[in-house]
């Protein structure tokens, strides 16, 4: 049974951080002209409403998106990000993952949406509706570890796979893991990003497995692992989730460099006033 909704969280600091590299890594795939596909295994409902009853509930993005918004930012990525969300946080509402690659690609490019949850899907569905034009935007009700196995290796040959789990049971960091090491092998030159959640003892069992979950990654046969991480808070017992990151396989050149021009401000905006913000970029495994 899944019970997580990202409405609860839209917009918090972890979403910036994940969208805000998300956007890094699509503009590197835009250089070129040739095609490129977006596969999203948990795609969420593609946008959420920030006066919904959810996100009022724990109003997570007052502390993330409202922070970024409250300023003109002279970084070029991170204006174009406040300027891509710009419109939709007038109309108090917040991009999803899918909506932020469909607003991006180009007509040469493609999309891959998957989502499991029964209301979630008609909610992307909806929300992608403006997209239909695009013949290339599939949304695909199914398991999205199946289901990216099923279409490994994609046509176009290049692009970028988000793989952003809700993480409801922990054997799920397990399995990003068996899913990836046989998404590379069926697509070897592929950008796979994986989100994770840094989490404080308060987390149980599950605190320490996004911290397994990486060194396992790094260790499996590819040609390069990016670690990107921004902590809002300090590790203390009852933090909760006090950061997250992404591990970015097989990162587009020089993305570590764009990411460590973008992270001192996010720090500087999402990071507290308690003073244990921080942020970091680390190749587990350089590229050649
Ligand atoms: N990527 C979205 C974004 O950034 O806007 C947020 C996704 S949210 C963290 C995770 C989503 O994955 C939820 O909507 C949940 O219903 C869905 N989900 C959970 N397990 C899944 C699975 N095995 N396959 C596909 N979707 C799943």
């Amino acid at each position: 049974m899944l019970s997580y909704r990202h409405s609860f969280h839209a917009g918090n600091h972890a979403d910036v951080l994940k969208h805000i590299t998300q956007m890094l890594i699509i503009k590197k795939l835009k250089i070129k002209a040739k095609p490129a596909v977006y596969i999203d295994t948990h795609s969420g409902a593609g946008l959420y409403e920030l006066q919904g009853l959810e996100a009022q509930k724990t109003k997570e993005f007052l502390t993330g998106i409202t922070a970024m918004q409250a300023y003109q930012s002279e970084q070029q990525y991170i204006a174009e990000y406040q300027q891509l969300t710009h419109d939709f946080i007038e109309n108090n509402q917040y991009p999803g993952s899918p909506l932020i690659a469909a607003n991006m690609l180009r007509e040469q490019d493609k999309i891959v949406c998957m989502e499991l949850h029964n209301t979630e899907i008609d909610n992307l569905r909806h929300n992608l509706a403006d997209f239909g034009s695009l013949a290339k935007v599939g949304v695909h009700h199914r398991d999205g570890y199946e289901g990216l196995l099923a279409i490994l290796p994609p046509i176009p040959a290049r692009g970028l796979v988000l793989i952003d789990p809700s993480y409801e049971v922990a054997d799920e960091y397990q399995q990003v893991v068996m899913t990836l090491a046989k998404a590379i092998k069926k697509w070897s030159v592929g950008i796979f990003a994986i989100w994770y959640p840094l989490l404080s003892s308060r987390a149980g069992q599950k605190a320490g497995l996004s911290e397994k979950m990486i060194s396992e990654i790094a260790a499996l046969d590819c040609k390069s692992v990016l670690n990107v991480a921004m902590h809002v808070t300090e590790n203390e017992g009852d933090a909760g989730m006090y950061g997250s990151g992404l591990i970015i396989v097989n990162a587009p050149w020089q993305l570590d460099t764009d990411l460590e021009n973008v992270l001192p401000e996010l720090v500087a905006h999402l990071g507290g006033d308690d003073a244990h913000g921080k942020a970091y970029v680390e190749w587990l495994k350089k590229p050649d």
